[in-house]
């Protein structure tokens, strides 16, 4: 039966009990967008199931994203015909089924410099792209322009372009998507627990099959064991590590690549519309983002430290560079307002294990009885991802599993929508805020948004806003403690109202307001409030390293 999916903070304890207590059919570790996904899957085809997570949802790579659900323009250069396809389809789906109030279409001006060759190759290309989509669209057509139409939607660009083609893509909030996903697997009965750590892979008496996890709760230190018919393994650039809990082999192999994007304002780069540009080894993005814009990405080896890779000086100076190549008024480093690192789960073949399913989008391994993981492929493709994973985990289950049916289940808050989004003025009229208000809720809830802004007439003051300049409501915050499952300060800003991103102070000075709306939910003292004001400094301190470097008036500000 699907519940209401709150992943409240309050209930975590009741739920690791109930997990050391009970033994569940799969039990998936990892909680980025592919194991949101795995267990969405599984507790859908009416499986039990439970999702670990160790630090929050979405920390890992599944919050550092270009935040693009796409076919992948340049996989169609490298004639991955099937990947484009596929991409393509699930960015339909969920455009217009499965989330459209999360994910948004966005257009892209691809500006063309070379006189002859490179419109009809390009033009070709996106023809390609748009007919793989079928009939049924629900982005527009790709379109030609001419070099001053091009400077009219983008008078940013310097001028001597011969021309320019829009094509349509869409875009997501990454970590709030990856919420979402957990959230309606917890509709459909998954119990999600985050600061959860597999420690360790169960083994049967005779040690031929794994049948769970030891399971540390990060917040106290306790140990459990959780007992599985199958434990499936989601856990991006940590795979191999959870592998050798067990002494399993892996059947592939993980490599990181580390990907920086910087943070701009939007009035820095005039353009209505998203851009891409070409450069030696990949594409760069302009991707419009409310006040700002997401530029990125570099692709560089990484060998560091896994939770919080770090953008680097050059990093800055090499997207600044490339972005500058095209613009009219350079960016300088002291438009940068933030600057975030993820690392891309990259798949090599480990070519001695018969087991690997390899395929250029994802690999599913099944290394042992009663284990199953899979990991590549990219956030746009996790639905697929997760029902593979799912299918391999529960071949010889014993009984019969149905198929996956997430293809034609609606994300929480996309139930209802158009007739939520029809009642805005009411709801704005009703609650005694802006329309303004109604839509930046609509956009980041769905038809849930009434719950967030019910917070707020029960307690006023949580109608003000977390920090002066931005959306975000006090309600918000309280919110993700009582339905999305925030532990920390850190998960509010960095992952469930996005300020550590967005914010010149990357959230500083909105944290004693967030530990206190926190606190009061979660019976946080004075002095504990301190110290998780003082833990979200440390991590904004870590995380601007690279502007600090560059004496960025961001790094100034973050610095209080
Ligand atoms: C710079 C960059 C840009 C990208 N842009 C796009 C894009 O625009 N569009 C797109 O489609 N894709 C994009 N991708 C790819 C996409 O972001 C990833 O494919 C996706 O987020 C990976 O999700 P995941 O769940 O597999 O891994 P993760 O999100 O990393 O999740 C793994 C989780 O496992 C947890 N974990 C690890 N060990 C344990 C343990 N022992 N116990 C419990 N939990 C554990 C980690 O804490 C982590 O949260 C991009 C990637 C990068 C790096």
């Amino acid at each position: 039966m699907a519940g209401n999916g709150a992943l409240d903070a309050r209930n975590r304890e009741k739920a690791l009990r109930r997990l050391a207590a009970n033994q569940v059919d799969v039990l998936v570790i990892g909680g980025g967008i592919t194991g949101a996904g795995a267990a969405l899957d599984a507790a859908s085809r009416g499986l039990r199931v439970a999702l670990i997570e160790s630090r929050d949802l979405a920390a890992g790579t599944s919050s550092r994203s270009s935040k693009l659900i796409h076919g992948g323009l340049r996989y169609l250069e490298q004639r991955d015909f099937k990947l484009v396809w596929e991409a393509l389809r699930e960015r339909d789906l969920l455009v217009t089924k499965l989330a459209p109030h999360l994910v948004k279409p966005v257009s892209f001006l691809y500006p063309l410099y070379r006189k002859v060759v490179e419109r009809p190759y390009v033009g070709a290309g996106l023809a390609i792209y748009d007919a793989m989509e079928g009939t049924r669209r629900p982005v527009p057509h790709h379109r030609h322009l001419s070099a001053r139409g091009a400077l009219r939607i983008a008078p940013a660009l310097r001028p001597g372009l011969a021309g320019a083609l829009v094509y349509y893509d869409a875009q997501v909030d990454d970590a709030r998507h990856t919420i979402t996903v957990a959230r309606t697997a917890a509709a459909h009965g998954a119990t999600v627990i985050t600061r959860a750590s597999a420690t360790g892979l169960l083994r049967s008496p005779d040690g031929s099959r794994v049948t769970g996890a030891r399971v540390r709760d990060e917040e106290t230190g306790r140990q459990t064991d959780v007992l599985a018919q199958r434990v499936v393994v989601c856990a991006g650039v940590w795979t191999g590590l959870v592998y050798g809990l067990g002494g399993v082999r892996p059947g592939y192999q993980v490599r990181m690549s580390k990907g920086v994007h910087i943070v701009v304002p939007r009035e820095a780069v005039r353009a209505s519309t998203g851009m891409i540009l070409r450069t030696e080894k990949s594409v760069l993005f302009f991707i419009p983002w409310g006040e700002r814009w997401i530029v990125g990405t570099t692709d560089t080896d990484w060998s560091g430290e896994r939770a919080e890779p770090v953008a680097t000086a050059e990093d800055i100076d090499y997207i600044l560079g490339t972005a500058n190549r095209v613009l009219a008024r350079p960016l300088t480093r002291d438009d940068v307002i933030a600057v975030y690192a993820g690392l891309r789960p990259l798949i090599a073949a480990s070519d001695d294990k018969p087991t690997t399913k390899l395929s250029r989008e994802h690999v599913v391994d099944v290394p042992i009885p009663g284990l199953a993981s899979v990991a590549g492929g990219k956030f746009t493709t996790y639905r697929l991802m997760a029902r593979d994973v799912v299918d391999a985990a529960v071949q010889d289950f014993g009984r019969a599993v149905p198929e996956s049916v997430t293809g034609q289940l609606p994300l929480l808050g996309a139930d209802g929508l158009p007739a939520v989004r029809a009642a805005a003025g009411r709801l704005a009229e009703d609650h005694g805020v802006s329309l303004e208000t109604v839509e930046h809720l609509l956009g980041r809830y769905g038809s849930l948004s009434g719950e967030v802004l019910e917070l707020a007439r029960a307690d006023s003051s949580l109608a003000l806003p977390v920090a002066d300049g931005h959306p975000y409501l006090r309600a918000e915050v309280a919110y993700a403690v009582s339905h999305e499952g925030a532990l920390h300060i850190e998960d509010v800003l960095a992952r469930r109202v996005r300020l550590f991103i967005e914010a010149a102070d990357s959230g500083a000075a909105a944290a004693p307001a967030v530990a206190s709306v926190m606190g009061g939910l979660l019976g946080w003292g004075r002095r504990r409030r301190a110290v998780e004001v003082r833990r979200y400094l440390e991590l904004v301190e870590a995380g601007t390293g690279a502007l600090r470097e560059l004496g960025t008036p961001a790094a100034r500000e973050s610095a209080g």
